[in-house]
């Protein structure tokens, strides 16, 4: 019987024209012309836990992007359940004219796979299923109970799936979720990801004249919009970048002196940073640093604002509207929906007199997420990857959001461990993404080695 390595090392190239398939199905969820091809994604990935070995495979309506499920429960009940997550839509490819190959047409240069989806998420959650074949056709069995979830709507904020786990909580009840929608710290280096942040959003809509006024007949009389809503604005933070909204800290947790001596030692040079952003200084809130404010603080920033006349030269006009949206990025245990109730006080509290406010909710409720470095699932995870890579994974926290491990969390009850492949610089929702063929095939051992390990995973 052959070991689960040497399968992978002679299927690799059928693997690997196989990975190819997928990534040329243009399955971008965002835009309505491409559903089908979503759907046809979906199927594809259905077929290919079939022909892996994994059973009661079926494609779940959700009323927006099907999920696919399958599930390997023959390891007995001493065992524990690992459902493994990964998304198969992927970001639209647009702006097409700065791809150097076209988008859904993989192409391989410098060991390295270019193409819309190649890394987010196809080329992460390939590596599970190819593990799980590698298991099941050299040993019949694999060492842990596995659920397979992969989705279709996660770039856009997957949302019906919060309902739709609430309804099959029984069908997807697990022990601990690995995603295969992750990241690494760079090309070298695995990472454990110990935190994710939530998301609320606004808009804020001033409206004062019924419409445009002359400047000259009516100004110096009356409110004008903008200042009114620059009023606003300017009053939710602090001239030192705190935040200024009342009660939006209350229930924040985290920035333990731990986290923060964790954090400072992993190496972070501050000076490129900004040169790569192409600022002179940093500005945030007092009392942490840069990467601290962007890890363990939550964020009030504003994403647009406009009103009036904006054409060249100059109109004389005291406009009638203006507008401006906000997103906040929230840490545990903010709540989205109480945050958005406190911004909306803080917004008709500075209100000044003359002008009426209208707020629009714009952006979900993405709650916020936070795992223990020390969390069995972590520490497993931990072990594969500094075998996998020689180095031990570093702890880190993403500024960014996904709004699936809270939903694992809030309605399977289930922790989500990081374990995919995905490198930032592989220019991921950017033209010419790619990934490195090397972490791949690491990621397919990773996945094998992660199923052994599991065996020690405690069960409730
Ligand atoms: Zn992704």
């Amino acid at each position: 019987m052959a070991h689960w390595s040497e399968y992978l090392n002679r299927e690799h190239d059928r693997f690997l024209e196989e990975y190819f398939e997928f990534v040329r199905i243009p399955s971008v969820s965002a835009l309505p012309e491409y559903a089908a091809d979503v759907r046809r994604a979906g199927e594809w990935v259905v077929e290919r836990l079939k022909a892996a070995g994994v059973e009661h495979v079926e494609l779940m309506e959700t009323g927006g992007h099907p999920v696919v499920y399958g599930d390997w429960l023959h390891a007995g009940d001493d065992k524990p359940t690992i459902m493994i997550y990964g998304h198969f839509d992927v970001q639209p490819a647009d702006p097409l004219d700065l791809w150097e190959t076209p988008p859904f047409e993989p192409t391989v240069r410098d060991g390295k796979v270019y193409a819309r989806g190649a890394s987010d998420d196809k080329g992460g959650m390939v590596t599970p299923i190819f593990a799980t074949e590698a298991m099941l056709q050299t040993t019949g069995a694999l060492p842990v109970n596995v659920k397979y979830c992969f989705e279709g709507q996660e770039e856009i904020g997957s949302p019906q799936l919060q309902p739709f786990f609430e309804q099959h909580k029984e069908k997807f009840a697990c022990d601990i979720v690995l995603s295969s929608d992750g990241l690494m710290h760079d090309e070298n280096t695995p990472m454990v990801l110990l935190g994710l942040k939530g998301l609320t959003g606004l808009q804020i809509n001033v409206t004062g004249p019924s419409s445009d006024l002359h400047s000259g007949l009516h100004g110096g009389v009356m409110q004008n919009p903008i200042e009114a809503l620059t009023k606003i604005i300017a009053s939710m933070r602090h001239e030192d970048g705190a935040i200024a909204v009342e009660g939006f800290f209350d229930d924040v947790v985290g920035a333990t002196a731990a986290q923060r001596e964790k954090i400072a030692e992993i190496p972070f040079d501050e000076a490129e940073y900004a040169k790569s952003v192409g600022i002179t200084e940093f500005f945030g809130e007092p009392g942490f640093n840069t990467r601290e404010r962007n890890w363990l603080r939550p964020t009030l920033e504003l994403n647009g604002i406009w009103g009036g006349f904006q054409g060249d030269g100059t109109k004389t006009v005291l406009p009638s509207q203006a507008h401006a949206k906000i997103t906040c990025r929230l840490v545990a245990n903010q709540d989205p929906t109480k945050i958005h109730s406190l911004l909306v006080a803080h917004i008709e509290k500075y209100t000044p007199p003359g002008v009426t406010v209208t707020i629009e909710k714009t952006a979900g409720t993405g709650y916020p997420y936070l795992m223990a470095a020390d969390h069995p699932g972590n520490k497993i995870a931990a072990d594969v990857m500094h075998e996998l890579f020689g180095k031990p994974p570093v702890e880190v926290f993403v500024g960014g959001s996904i709004p699936i491990v809270a939903f694992f969390k809030n309605s399977l009850n289930s922790d989500t461990v990081n374990f995919g492949w995905s490198v930032g610089d592989e220019n991921l929702h950017a033209p010419n993404e790619f990934f490195r063929l090397e972490n791949m095939q690491k990621g397919m051992r990773g996945y094998c080695m992660i199923l052994e390990g599991m065996t020690e995973y405690p069960q409730d």
